[in-house]
């Protein structure tokens, strides 16, 4: 016997092991058992150490230079909508004016 646990959908006890993923054969869910597997969702905070979300409004708190601009984003730009993302700048955006663009959370805060 193994000790897998049963469904959390239909509570079958035929549960199986697929690599990570445990499966139930009667309504064919896939679920992952192993916590440690299940990333963490990642908590982007801004300037003031609130916690953004994907699609909040945020403003710059400073000037940022922007590559193969000119014109720097100016302090207080409205940042529409933003998606937060994995890396060293993790924001992605879009700014009237310039196009899609990264910024670090930190340089931001939230409206
Ligand atoms: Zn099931």
């Amino acid at each position: 016997m193994t000790n897998l646990p049963n469904c959390p959908n239909c509570n079958s006890e035929y549960t199986y092991e697929d690599g990570i993923l445990l499966i139930c054969p009667e309504c064919a869910l896939e679920w992952t058992a192993d916590p440690e597997v299940v990333e963490d969702e990642k908590i982007v905070k801004d300037a003031n150490g609130n916690v953004l979300h994907d699609g909040d409004t945020v403003t710059l708190i400073k000037d940022l230079k922007v590559k193969g601009s000119s014109t720097p984003l100016k302090v207080g730009t409205k940042v529409k909508n933003i998606r937060l993302v994995d890396g060293d700048h993790d924001i992605d955006c879009k700014i009237d004016g310039f196009g899609a663009m990264q910024l670090k959370s930190e340089f931001v805060k939230k409206v």
